[in-house]
């Protein structure tokens, strides 16, 4: 048993022993288990593929005079703008209006590469917020913060893809040949960091990543995140399991480790490059990061036909070996995702911790309660909802108003005088939760 303040202790001394997961495999495969929990530290994973579900957070300073930002673009692509003034959120998978094959993914990594990009905002113009338009360019370097927020990144593990039908299909997993003419796969098999620790017994809330080649940190699971899938007799989930949702600092970020993407057909999204250290505290964790790509399974979908059903099952050593046998025929096999970039991840990190550049945190909780994954169900009949009388939450706001003290906050509380009030009527419109006023 080692302990992570252990294990910092030897980074910082120079002597922690930090194997990639690739090396780690090969480690076990002469030594053992045993040894590697003896010998092995920190194991380095990685992964670089597509991650729809990815985005940043953008602070782009007030303008004079001040605008509050409601519908907001950055070279002809939709920024989200529900969120005050002047924040806003690029999703990477939103579409230009002039080009489906640009997006948020491009606008992020050309911010990330300090480009100056066209910028227009537009609001409704109030009395502190009175401009109503702004045009100009922005870049990385003039806004205020510009960080990544991604709410689902890093799948556990992913279905194969391969299509029975007799029509070429596009998808997420890219081009699909009609009548079995391929199969695709995401994840990086044995490098991939949740199939690496996959009861996540050392990866929770806060654990300090690599993220777009600079710190990142866990901030939740994922969405889509769930625990209920079956296991393979080494444990490891076989079909979409955890996710986790990061954050990092955009302007820190090295455009090398991510990437916009457009699928055919599809639409806009990015490569995210993740990197996440294990550290090895015990003999269990030292099996987990041990299996290979031999011992990681996953299912073989058909994506041509509706509900996509299972195939047959597969393992991470035959979708690499680039041919898979489906009903008696040889299929080509290829990953969307990267390995190369996820080798070269898991050794900058594992360089990183040796030079002692980067230590391992202590996650403050861990994701294992158990979750499923729900539906969204059509609902036929409207749903009727009455909004409940509202009630003062003694925020103070009306006191102000009332010329005549009829409304004043007593111990922190509104504390109304009937005697007091002259129905003057300033306070009718004050209430922000609708409480009517005066409360006669
Ligand atoms: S009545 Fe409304 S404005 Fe007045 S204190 Fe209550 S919540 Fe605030
Ligand atoms: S209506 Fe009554 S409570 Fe409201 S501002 Fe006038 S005096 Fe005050």
């Amino acid at each position: 048993m080692k302990s992570v303040e252990e294990i910092n202790k030897r980074i910082l001394s120079g002597e922690a022993v930090v194997l990639t997961a690739e090396e780690v495999v090969k480690l076990a495969k002469e030594e053992g288990v045993k040894r590697v929990a003896e010998k092995v530290d920190v194991v380095t994973t990685a992964t670089f593929a597509p991650m729809c579900s990815s985005g940043a957070f953008v602070n782009f300073g007030h303008t004079r005079p001040p605008m509050r930002m409601e519908k907001i673009e950055i070279e002809g692509v939709e920024v989200y703008g529900g969120l005050a003034a002047v924040d806003g959120y690029i999703g990477a998978t939103q579409e230009s209006k002039h080009d489906k094959s640009f997006g948020g993914a491009h606008i992020i990594e050309l911010l990330i590469k300090g480009k100056n990009l066209r910028f227009k905002a537009e609001g409704k113009g109030t009395d502190c917020y009175p401009r109503k338009q702004f045009e100009g360019f922005i870049n990385r370097d003039m806004v205020n913060d510009f960080f990544m927020f991604n709410p689902r990144n890093a799948y556990q593990n992913y279905a194969a893809a391969t299509n029975s039908s007799d029509r070429t299909i596009y998808t997420y997993m890219g081009k699909l040949l009609p009548r079995f003419g391929n199969v695709t796969y995401s994840t990086s098999g044995e490098l991939s960091p949740l199939l690496k620790d996959p009861k996540m017994f050392t990866i929770g809330l806060g654990t300090k990543i690599f993220l777009c080649g600079t710190e990142g940190y866990i901030v939740w699971p994922g969405t889509q995140f769930r625990n209920d899938v079956k296991l393979n007799e080494h444990g490891i989930p076989i079909s979409a399991a955890r996710t986790l949702a990061v954050i990092g600092d955009a302007k820190k970020m090295n455009p090398r480790y991510l990437r916009a993407a457009y699928f055919k057909n599809y639409g806009v999204t990015i490569f995210i490059g993740i990197g996440v250290p294990i550290p090895v505290l015990n003999e269990e964790i030292a099996y987990y990061v041990s299996r290979s790509n031999e011992e990681i399974t996953t299912e073989l979908r058909d994506y041509g036909k509706a509900g996509r059903p299972v195939i047959r099952l597969t393992n991470y050593a035959e979708l690499r070996s680039g041919w898979i046998e489906i009903e008696g025929k040889k299929v080509k096999t290829s990953p969307i995702s990267s390995l190369a970039m996820a080798r070269e991840i898991a050794q900058l990190l594992k360089k990183w911790i040796a030079e002692a550049r980067f230590t391992l945190t202590v996650p403050a909780k861990l994701f294992d309660e158990h979750r499923s994954l729900k539906g969204l169900e059509e609902v036929k009949e409207a749903e009727k909802f009455d909004m409940e009388e509202p009630t003062c939450v003694n925020c103070g706001m009306c006191v102000s108003v009332c010329p005549y003290d009829a409304l004043k906050l007593v111990n922190d509380e509104l504390s109304f005088e009937k005697e007091l009030c002259t129905e003057c009527g300033l306070c009718n419109d004050v209430c922000p939760v609708g409480v009517k006023l005066p409360p006669l």
